[in-house]
């Protein structure tokens, strides 16, 4: 594995490759690795001929009072993960090295933010679109791997891919759970012993209301109302939203019906946690 934290020697490394008919596989982070991260790794392993992964915790898509700062950071370990998981190429930029000393252009989301994350975290997917349309450039992958925990994301980066024109095949991924079906996440360190037994219930919520609907439950407002009740009654949490929405197109819907999302995201001390389930309904 070769590490890189020049934007331009990393381009200049990947032409070769390119030149060389390589196929390149490319996994975004912000670092902190787990299995999450690891499984697109595996999968992106699998399906090209060389693999790139970033890492960078980007500040253009932090909030003010957001994580930023205390986000957890473990390059050493990460270097092992990912040569453990086959990366040929770290890429490991400084905040300087994305921006410069003032970036003189951005990209804006124009739909698909005015819910879930994007309304609760206002700028945060303009940030996000912003340094992936850097990465891709510099990168230029075939793929592009990214998890369903994060389905706003992928619903905007397929904006990004096709409005942009990226010549970029999207891969989403199923999300990886712990035992207890917590969603693995590099902030779940954050949560104290009490939460993080709490915390497995955002996903017995979501078990919950996809028994419902199974059963016939068709109201949009009612299955929110039962997984804000789980949510409260079990944990200490702070309910951030709890949306239901056709996916990907996340427009609402009182009766459900065809491909939806239901997701949620709840505010414990030191850690906001973000989960979700896709179902499809004749
Ligand atoms: P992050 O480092 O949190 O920005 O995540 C980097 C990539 O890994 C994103 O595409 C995430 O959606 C994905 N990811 C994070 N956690 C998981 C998980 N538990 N299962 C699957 N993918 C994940």
């Amino acid at each position: 594995m070769k590490t890189f934290t020049s934007a331009a020697d990393l381009q200049l490394a990947l032409r070769e490759e390119k030149n060389n008919h390589k196929s390149i596989g490319y996994v975004a982070t912000m670092g902190f690795l787990h299995e999450g991260h690891a499984t697109l790794l595996e999968k992106a392993r699998k399906e090209n001929d060389i693999v790139v992964l970033s890492i960078f915790v980007n500040p253009m898509q932090f909030g003010p009072n957001e994580d930023f700062e205390t986000y957890p950071r473990d390059l050493e370990r990460d270097e092992n993960v990912a040569a453990n998981g086959g990366v040929d190429y770290l890429f490991y930029p400084t905040v300087h090295e994305m921006y410069g000393e003032e970036p003189s252009v951005k990209v804006v989301v124009q739909s698909r933010t005015d819910v879930l994350c994007g309304r609760q975290r206002p700028g945060h997917f303009d940030g996000v679109a912003t340094v992936l349309a850097k990465f891709f450039n510099i990168i230029l992958p075939d793929r592009a791997y990214f998890g369903k925990k994060d389905a706003q994301q992928v619903a905007v980066i397929d904006g990004l891919i096709k409005d942009f024109n990226f010549p970029i095949q999207l891969v989403a991924v199923d999300t990886v759970r712990e035992e207890d079906g917590l969603a693995k996440s590099s902030r779940n360190v954050n949560l104290s012993d009490q939460e993080r037994m709490e915390a497995k219930e955002l996903y017995q919520s979501l078990l919950k209301a996809k028994e419902a609907v199974e059963s016939g439950e068709r109201n949009a407002a009612a299955v929110t109302a039962l997984i804000s009740e789980h949510i409260t009654a079990q944990t200490s949490g702070v309910i951030d939203y709890i949306e239901v929405y056709q996916y990907p197109e996340l427009k609402p819907l009182e009766s459900l019906a065809g491909n939806i999302i239901i997701a949620m995201a709840v505010k414990f001390k030191h850690a906001r946690l973000i989960d979700n389930i896709t179902l499809y309904i004749e």
